[in-house]
């Protein structure tokens, strides 16, 4: 080319004196004089830093490239006017639409729906928007959860547009609804549990559940939060419980086999406990009310007394009847035949062996076999039986029975004879309380699934402390009691699946009130 009078650009790289590599820019330029080539004219530039400066230059807007087409978020620059001018494939995907879809379009227009987000209009200002959440409309029709940061572009001190940045939180936003349920299961969890559950801080409550708060009753948790807790500890087992808290926070978990806590109300009661650490410095407290389960316990030795007791009342009675018949038979043919004098001593011997017969038949109903003759019947009309029998006597101790019979109380499933040896037991005793006189009122009504008895007297009353006693074998404050009615009592009524209960205030009365099961 050169000999055709042509001139010649080219780079090269060469290694100059120094060993160091040099780029240079040649052009060489052949000299003709008289159309013949005489020489060649040559310029080398130095364009080593320049090429370096390109190849920076280069790097940089590839690895900015990179940068936005490898970006997991969105990233679309829009013009002044909200024209697309690019967008990178994150956008395509969270959006669905193509790049080509895409270009020279207003985009929030197209993907927001400004009237449900309008905080997207200020997207796209002067200065920078971040993390507003919004959701954007799929090409497809449905929403897509996202996060969006606008960055204005600023060249040469003038803003040309922005970018705007998309970041799919739909995973985020499920992680942390999840969140939000699996919290709220617990809370119920915690809320519904029929145990107590408090959490103590300091020595003070900072929560406390509903049945924590019915169990210490309460009207509500902040009647409790923000107590004392040592208010709510019985003070027998501060000392202890001081240690058991040490333990707790240092991480071990402690069973308290009982404890007995302080109701809002004074009332003391029996309660497994459970504490725990819970957080850094807070004592998580699982309070179990046993006070039921203790009744149980009560009622079940009682019940095992009973059967006890029965047992020998069975063997023994058996044993005295046929001797005791002999004896009366023998004293009985004396009395005939004795003097004037000695009639006294056998009236005596008879009323003494008449009462020993009488402890007999009420220790043999103890030893009888139940459930004989289970029928259903009116408890009103043994009732009425009863108080016939017993109306003479009271009449002679000055009693008056009065009676309160609901209408249509439903019949109960009973055998008529026991029940009816509970109701003169009852109310012989409320007769004998009253031994210058009063009322004695029988009241008969059905209450949600039980027929309930009541039989009230104003009689002397019963001191607090003996009414544990009442139902125990041979208890009895009267000269010729055999302190076995109420037992035989209890056993008869807790034969028929009902419940007796005794209250009493001294020198005022007492209310029996017994019940009994509908089916
Ligand atoms: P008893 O009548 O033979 O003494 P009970 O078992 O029927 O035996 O009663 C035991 C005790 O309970 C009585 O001695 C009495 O002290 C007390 N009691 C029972 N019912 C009443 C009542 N209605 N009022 C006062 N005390 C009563
Ligand atoms: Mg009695």
């Amino acid at each position: 080319e050169l000999r055709e009078g042509k001139s010649l650009s080219f780079e090269t790289t060469i290694l100059n004196k120094y060993g160091h590599r040099v780029e240079l820019h040649v052009t060489d330029t052949p000299i003709v004089i008289n159309g013949r080539i005489v020489g060649i004219f040559g310029i080398s530039k130095d364009i080593t830093e320049q090429k370096r400066t390109e190849r920076a230059l280069r790097e940089r807007s590839e690895r900015y490239e990179s940068l936005k087409k490898y970006n997991p978020n969105g990233i679309c620059s829009i013009d002044i006017t909200g024209a697309v001018m690019g967008a990178n494939p994150a956008f395509e995907r969270i959006t669905g639409y193509a790049l080509h879809e895409l270009l020279g379009r207003d985009v929030i227009q197209m993907i927001v729906d400004l009237d449900e987000f309008p905080e997207a209009r200020t997207l796209c200002t002067q200065t920078s928007v971040k993390n507003i959440e919004l959701q954007v409309t799929h090409k497809d029709g449905y929403s897509v959860d996202v996060s969006v940061t606008s960055v204005p572009i600023i060249i040469e001190g003038e803003q040309i547009g922005c970018y705007i940045i998309l970041e799919d939180i739909t995973e985020q936003k499920r992680t942390r609804q999840e969140l939000v349920e699996t919290q709220q299961m617990y809370q119920r969890l915690v809320d519904n549990s029929r145990d107590a559950i408090g959490i103590m801080e300091n020595g003070k409550w900072v929560f406390m559940n509903k049945a924590g708060v019915q169990l210490f009753g309460a009207a509500n948790e902040s009647e409790i939060i923000g107590r004392d807790y040592y208010d709510f500890l019985h003070p027998d087992h501060h000392e202890a419980s001081r240690k058991i808290v040490e333990i707790a926070l240092s991480g071990q978990e402690i069973d308290v086999a009982e404890v007995k806590w302080i109701k809002l109300n004074g009332m003391v009661f029996d309660a497994e406990s459970h504490a725990a650490l819970f957080g850094a410095t807070s004592i998580q407290v699982i309070i179990r009310d046993i006070t039921d389960r203790k009744r149980a316990e009560t009622n079940m030795m009682n019940a095992e007394k009973l059967t006890a007791v029965g047992q020998l009342a069975a063997g023994v009675a058996h044993e005295i009847r046929n001797p005791l018949t002999a004896l009366k038979g023998f004293t009985q043919m004396f009395h005939q035949t004795s003097t004037e004098a000695n009639r006294r001593y056998f009236e005596i011997m008879k009323a003494e062996l008449e009462r020993i017969e009488m402890i007999l038949s009420e220790m043999l109903v103890l030893a009888k076999p139940q459930a004989t003759h289970f029928e259903q019947h009116q408890v009103e009309t043994i009732l009425r039986e009863v108080i016939t029998l017993l109306s003479a006597q009271a009449v002679m101790k000055n009693v008056m029975i009065q009676t309160d019979f609901e209408q249509g109380v439903p019949t109960v499933l009973c055998e008529s004879s026991q029940l009816k040896q509970v109701f003169v037991n009852v109310i012989k005793n409320g007769i004998e309380a009253m031994p210058s006189g009063g009322n004695l009122l029988v009241r008969l009504k059905s209450r949600d699934k039980n027929v309930c008895i009541e039989f009230i007297d104003e009689g002397v009353g019963i001191e607090e402390e003996h009414i544990p006693k009442l139902g125990e074998p041979f208890y009895t404050t009267k000269e010729k009691g055999t302190g076995l009615g109420l037992m035989v009592c209890y056993k008869i009524i807790s034969a028929h699946e009902g419940n007796m209960e005794i209250h009493s205030t001294p020198g005022k009365g007492t209310t029996v009130r017994i019940r009994l099961p509908v089916e």
